[in-house]
Parts: structure tokens; sequence; C-alpha cells
């Protein structure tokens, strides 16, 4: 069977998610997305979610766990590598700060001839961290975990206009808190709706790529 099914591994991150989200926050959400499109493509297989991931921009915060870049990079290699038996395999990541060494990944692994494809939700429109595009996500997904008593504003400027401060000097210099973004008036509708737009992206996504 493996041969010509395609292995989807979610990629996720321990890292804080303000004071009112999960840990594992980007974890389930890739994890989510990976279900959804095996759902929606019988060739697609879910091996277990990857719960590290590279997010030294929130080293100041208790309960963040990252193993950085290289090691990433090179877990996702020897990941892809041990799955030969797969007529592809997808990385499904949640979090952002994996991009770079999850497009690393993908080249040497492309380099070398094997079919991969990575993936990483893009949401128009969307705050970038524990604000109301993450906090809907998990009231659809685990609203047991939210703590919405706790939910409060973070940094709300553009990720663009913060960025800088953000690689030079983490997420703490920029937002006390934790949160990027604003989680007041998060519904578990709005998360359904942009489970459906992110799955039917990556549903897209892994279509083209596989014609
Ligand atoms: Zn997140």
């Amino acid at each position: 069977m493996a041969g010509q099914s395609v292995l989807a591994v979610p990629i996720g991150s321990t890292e804080q998610h303000g004071p009112h989200l999960p840990l594992g926050t980007d974890s389930e959400v890739a994890a989510a997305l990976a279900d959804r499109l095996a759902a929606a493509r019988p060739d697609v297989l879910v091996a277990p979610p990857l719960p590290y991931g590279s997010a030294g921009e929130h080293a100041a915060f208790p309960g963040t766990l990252s193993i950085g870049s290289a090691a990433l990079e090179l877990v996702l290699v020897e990941l892809v590598r041990s799955a030969d038996a797969f007529a592809g395999v997808v990385l499904v990541s949640g979090h952002g700060g994996n991009a770079a060494p999850l497009a690393a990944a993908v080249a040497t692994l492309q380099a070398e001839g094997r079919t991969v494809l990575g993936w990483t939700p893009r949401i128009p429109g969307g705050d970038a961290h524990a604000g109301r595009t993450e906090t809907s996500l998990l009231l659809a997904l685990a609203p047991e975990t939210v703590r919405l008593d706790a939910a409060e504003p973070g940094d709300s400027r553009p990720l663009a206009a913060v960025i800088g401060d953000l690689r030079r000097h983490g997420v703490a210099a920029v937002s006390p808190n934790g949160v990027l973004g604003d989680p007041t008036g998060a519904t578990a509708e709005e998360g359904e709706r942009l489970l459906d737009t992110l799955a039917a992206d990556l549903v897209a996504a892994v279509k083209a790529w596989r014609t």
C-alpha cells in the first residue's frame, strides 16, 4: 500500500501562545490539517506529528521547547529519507518559524531526487501569534484547552512592522504577554471557516504537486 500512498507529516512546535492558548497550538493545527487532507484524498496517510520545531524567538517564555533550525532541518531530511517506501511526503507545518529550515530540507531532498512538498498555512489578514486567528482555530479544534478568561491583547502592529525586532530580540521584547495580535472576538465558527479555507489550500497544493 505504501508504494502508492503519500505520507503527510504534521510539523508542529512547543511554544508559548500567550496566557490563554496551549503550548501545542501549532502541532494541533498541523495535525488537524493533515487529517483533513487525508479525508479529502484516499491516497494520503498521516504520520504522528513532530511536536518540536524551531521556536527560539519564544525562548524567554516558560513552556517553550525548541530544537532550533539546524536540528529541525536535519530531522526533516532524515525523516523524509526514511519514508522512501511512499510515493511522496508532504510536510504540513503549523509554525511560521519552521519555514526556513523546512524550505532548506525540501531543497536538499528534492536535489536527492525525492518527491516532497513543504506546506505552511497562510491566512490573509490573520494576526501573527496567539491572536484572533489562532484562538479561533483552537476554539474550533480543542475548546477545552483555551482559557478565554485569560485572553488579552498583545502587540497588534502588523508582522512586517515588528519582524526586525522579533528576529533580533525575540517575541518578549515586542510583546510582554507573548501575544502578537488580539484574541478579542475569536469564535469557534470563525475557526471552522479558517480550517476549511486552510484545508482547501492544502488539498489544492497537494493536487497540483501530484499532477
Ligand atoms: Zn502558533
